[in-house]
C-alpha cells in the first residue's frame, strides 16, 4: 500500500469513529432484526439484531462499510452496547405492553474479548430492564474461542445457566476446530452463507451441509441455515433436519416496526385452515383452491349432519374416480388434515386421502393392520421406512371423524377418531415437497368406496383441544335435526375437466404431413423412404439407422397445454440392439424413453431427472418387441402423479410411480435419442394427446385405420 492511500485510509477509519460519535447522538444508528423461522413452517422463532446507520439523508450504510474500522480500534463496542441496550429496551417495552417477543441474538464482537467490560454491561442490561435470559442469544465466531478460550468459558457457563443462550456465528466461513464444538456449551450452530453461494446445491455442498447438520444434531445443537434465498434450498435443507432459517426467502433485516409487524403475523398462535364443502363445486370456502375429478364415478353426497355436504366415491382402478387438490394449499412441512368419512365396501390399504412427496408419501387408510384405521407416513429413501399410527377400528356405513396430524418441529404423528386420540408416534420422518393431494384414492390401491364430507387442510398440528372441539361442533349440528335422512348421491356424475383434448395425427402414409393441421414431421436424414406399414393398405417410414440423431423423425411442435401427454405409434425393430431407442422426449431437466430393447433383451419406458445423476425410474416387464414386426406402443405420462405407463399391443408391460417432476417438454423425436445410435425399422401411425388418457380411451381413440 503507498503512503497516500495508507493515510487516506487511515483517514476514512478515523472519520468513520468521528462520524460514529456523532451518529450515535444523533439517533442515525438504528437497530433492525431479522426473523429466524422454524424449518417447515412459516412461524417466527427468533430474530438477530443487525445494526444499520442511516444518515440524515435517509440513505443507509450496511455493517460491512464501518464496522472493520470499528474493530480494529475497540469502539465497535461502544456501538454494540448500544445495540444491545435497544434490544433490551424494546423487549421490556413490549413484554410491558403485553405483546409478544421471541428471542433476539445480537453480535458479539472480537474486540470485546480484548475490551473486557461486556461482562458487567451486560448483567447491568438484565437488571436495568428485566428481561428473562432465554429470550436473549450471544452470536460468537469461532476465531473468538479459538483465542480465549478460558477466559470465555466460565461467562458462558453462567449466562447460559440462567437461561440465556450462545451461538457460533458463520459457521464455515473461516477456522473450523472442529474440537471447539466438543469443547465449548453452544447451544445453536449458525451455518455461514458461503454454503448457499448458488441458488442449486451442488453434490459437494450437499454433501457438507449433510454432515453438518449432522453432526450439530448428534451434539444437540440447533442449527440455523443462515443465507437461504430459494425454495429449492429450504426444502433440502428442513429435509437434512435443519432447524430454522435466516434469509430473504423469508425476511430481510427490517426496521424494528415492521419486524414486529411480522412477528404478529408470523406466531406460533396462527393456523391456517383450508376447508372444503363440496357443496355443488369442488371449491374450497375462499374459492383460492379446486379440486380436479379423475375417472367418471364421482357425485356429490350429503355429509354427517343437515347443511353438510360431500363426495361420493365409486372406488375405481388406482387413480381413477378420486379427486385431485392442488399442491399448493400445503403451505408447512407440519400439518393436520381433518374429514368426515362413511365407508360402504371395506377394503384394505385403499387409501381415502394421500398425499405424494418428493420424500415419500402420507396416507389416510380407513382398513390398514387387523383391519384398523391407519395413518401411514412413508420415507420413500428406506425401504422399511414405514410410519404407522391407529389402532382403532371405524363402523362401516357410518358416519365417522377422521383427523390425522403431524408437527415437523418435535416429528410426531398422531391421529384420531370421532375427536379421540387413538394412536401417537415420535421420531417420525420429514416429508417435504409436496407433489400431489388425492382424496378418495392413491396411486397404489383401488379406490376409496364411500363418501367423504367436511374437509379441512391445516398448516399446523391441532391440539387435542381443537380436534375434540371440531367433533363436538358437528354433534351438536346432528342432534339439532336427528331426524334428518342425508343422500348417499345427488347431482350429476362430475366430470373431468381437463383441458381440452388435442390431438396431433401422422398416419405416415406415403407423408410426413399432420392429419388436418398445417403441420410436417421434420426428417433428419438424407433419403425419405416408405415402406409397407402394420396393417394392409397402410405405410410407414423407413428408419435406417446410422449416428446419433441420423435418419430421425422429429415432431415439428408440440400442443400448446400439455397436461403431461398420451404417445402412440407403430414400430418394427429390424435390428434390435441394446439401449436404442426408438421415442424421446426432452424436457427442461430430464427426458423420458422408449427403448425397444435393454441389455438383458427387456422393453422399457424411462424417465430420468438430469439432476440425479444415479437414478432412474423405468416400467420394465418383459421383452415384448420380436425383430422385424410391427408392435403398437403406447405411453402415458401422468404430468402430475408423476407417474408413466407403458404398454405394447394393448398390454400393460410395467407403471412406474415416483417419477420426477423433470420440467417443461421440450421436443419429442423418433427413431433415435441424443445418446445412442439410430434405430433400424420402420414407423408408422403417431398419435400425440396432449393428456395422460386412460389405456382404453387410448386404444380406440388410435384404433387402426
Ligand atoms: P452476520 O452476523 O453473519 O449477519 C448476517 C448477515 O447476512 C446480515 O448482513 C444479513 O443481512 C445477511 N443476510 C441475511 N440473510 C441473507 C440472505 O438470504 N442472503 C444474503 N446474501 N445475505 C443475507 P449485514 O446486516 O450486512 O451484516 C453483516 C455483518 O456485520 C454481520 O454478519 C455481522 O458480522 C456484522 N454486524 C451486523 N450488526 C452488528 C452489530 O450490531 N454488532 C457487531 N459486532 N457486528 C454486527
Ligand atoms: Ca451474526
Ligand atoms: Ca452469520
Amino acid at each position: 500500500m503507498g503512503v497516500i492511500n495508507f493515510l487516506k485510509s487511515e483517514y476514512q477509519k478515523y472519520s468513520v469513529r468521528r462520524s460514529l460519535n456523532r451518529a450515535l447522538s444523533n439517533g442515525e444508528i438504528k437497530v433492525f432484526y431479522q426473523p429466524k423461522i422454524e424449518a417447515g413452517s412459516t412461524r417466527v422463532v427468533g430474530a438477530e439484531a443487525l445494526v444499520r446507520w442511516q444518515k440524515p439523508d435517509g440513505s443507509f450504510i450496511y455493517p460491512d462499510m464501518f464496522i472493520p474500522a470499528l474493530e480494529e480500534n475497540g469502539s465497535i463496542v461502544e456501538l454494540d452496547f448500544f445495540v444491545y441496550e435497544q434490544v433490551f429496551k424494546t423487549l421490556q417495552d413490549r413484554v410491558r405492553a403485553g405483546k409478544p417477543i421471541v428471542p433476539v441474538s445480537m453480535n458479539v464482537s472480537r474486540a470485546h474479548l480484548e475490551d473486557g467490560r461486556i461482562y458487567s454491561y451486560v448483567k447491568e442490561l438484565f437488571k436495568k430492564y428485566h428481561v428473562l435470559p432465554q429470550f436473549t442469544e450471544f452470536e460468537l465466531t469461532e476465531s473468538m474461542y479459538v483465542q480465549n478460550i478460558d477466559k470465555i468459558v466460565s461467562v458462558v457457563k453462567e449466562f447460559r445457566e440462567k437461561g440465556g443462550r450462545i451461538s457460533m456465528d458463520d459457521f464455515g466461513s473461516g477456522y473450523s476446530s472442529l474440537n471447539l464444538l466438543t469443547d465449548l456449551p453452544i447451544d445453536t450452530l449458525k451455518v455461514d452463507k458461503v454454503f448457499l453461494k448458488n441458488e442449486h446445491l451442488d453434490e459437494n455442498e450437499k454433501t457438507i451441509l449433510s454432515c453438518v447438520i449432522e453432526m450439530a444434531k448428534k451434539l444437540h445443537m440447533d442449527v440455523v441455515c443462515e443465507g437461504v434465498e430459494t425454495e429449492e434450498q429450504s426444502r433440502f435443507l428442513s429435509l437434512l433436519g435443519c432447524d430454522m432459517f435466516q434469509g430473504f426467502l423469508y425476511a430481510r433485516p427490517l426496521p424494528q416496526e415492521e419486524y414486529h409487524t411480522y412477528l404478529e403475523a408470523h406466531l406460533e398462535t396462527e393456523i391456517n385452515e383450508v376447508h372444503f364443502g363440496f357443496n355443488g363445486d369442488l371449491k374450497d370456502d375462499t374459492g383460492t383452491y379446486e379440486g380436479l375429478v379423475l375417472g367418471d364415478n364421482i357425485t356429490f353426497c350429503d355429509g354427517p349432519a343437515k347443511g353438510m355436504w360431500g363426495l361420493h366415491f365409486g372406488g375405481g382402478e388406482p387413480m381413477h374416480d378420486s379427486v385431485e387438490l392442488p399442491v399448493a394449499l400445503l403451505k408447512n412441512d407440519s400439518f393436520s388434515i381433518n374429514l368426515w368419512i362413511k365407508e360402504e365396501y371395506a377394503r384394505l390399504w385403499t387409501g381415502a386421502y394421500y398425499v405424494g412427496y418428493e420424500n415419500g408419501f402420507c396416507s389416510i387408510m380407513p382398513r390398514g393392520w387387523d383391519m384398523k384405521l391407519n395413518f401411514r407416513i412413508k420415507d420413500s429413501g428406506d425401504h422399511d421406512g414405514w410410519y404407522d399410527v391407529g389402532n382403532q377400528m371405524i363402523t362401516s356405513g357410518e358416519w365417522v371423524m377422521v383427523t390425522a396430524c403431524y408437527n415437523s418441529a418435535d416429528h410426531v404423528s398422531s391421529v384420531y377418531i370421532n375427536g379421540e386420540r387413538t394412536g401417537l408416534m415420535n421420531d417420525v420422518f420429514n416429508l417435504v415437497s409436496p407433489r400431489n393431494i388425492m382424496l378418495g384414492g392413491d396411486i397404489y390401491a383401488k379406490g376409496f368406496e364411500g363418501c367423504v364430507s367436511d374437509l379441512s387442510i391445516f398448516d399446523q398440528a391441532l391440539s387435542f383441544e381443537a380436534v375434540r372441539k371440531m367433533y363436538v361442533k358437528v354433534r351438536e349440528k346432528q342432534k339439532e335435526n336427528p331426524e334428518w335422512q342425508h343422500r348417499s348421491s345427488w347431482g350429476e356424475k362430475l366430470v373431468n375437466k381437463r383441458i381440452p383434448l388435442e390431438t396431433f395425427y401422422f398416419s405416415l402414409d406415403g407423408t410426413l404431413k399432420e392429419g388436418t393441421k398445417e403441420l410436417e414431421m421434420i426428417f433428419q436424414g438424407e433419403q425419405l423412404e416408405y415402406e409397407e406399414g402394420p396393417w394392409e393398405g397402410s405405410q410407414g417410414v423407413k428408419l435406417k439407422g446410422g449416428d446419433i440423431g441420423e435418419n430421425t423423425l422429429i415432431v415439428p411442435k408440440l400442443p400448446e397445454q400439455m397436461s403431461g401427454y398420451t404417445v402412440s405409434y407403430w414400430i418394427k425393430d429390424d435390428n434390435p440392439r441394446p439401449w436404442v431407442s426408438s421415442f424421446y422426449v426432452s424436457a427442461e431437466h430430464g427426458f423420458m424413453a422408449e427403448i425397444p430393447m435393454t441389455a438383458d433383451g427387456k422393453s422399457m419406458y424411462r424417465l430420468k431427472d438430469n439432476r440425479r445423476e444415479t437414478e432412474w425410474r423405468d416400467t420394465i416387464w418383459e421383452s415384448a418387441m420380436e425383430r422385424g414386426s410391427w408392435h403398437h406402443v403406447v405411453l402415458i405420462y401422468q404430468k402430475n402423479l408423476r407417474m408413466i405407463a407403458h404398454y405394447v399391443d394393448g398390454k400393460p408391460n410395467g407403471i412406474k410411480d415416483d417419477c420426477f417432476d423433470i420440467g417443461e417438454i421440450r421436443q419429442m423425436v423418433f427413431g433415435g435419442d441424443i445418446f445412442t445410435k439410430s434405430f433400424e425399422g420402420a414407423i408408422a401411425d403417431i398419435h400425440i394427446f396432449n393428456q395422460p388418457l386412460e389405456i382404453d380411451e387410448a386404444m380406440e381413440r388410435t384404433a387402426r385405420g
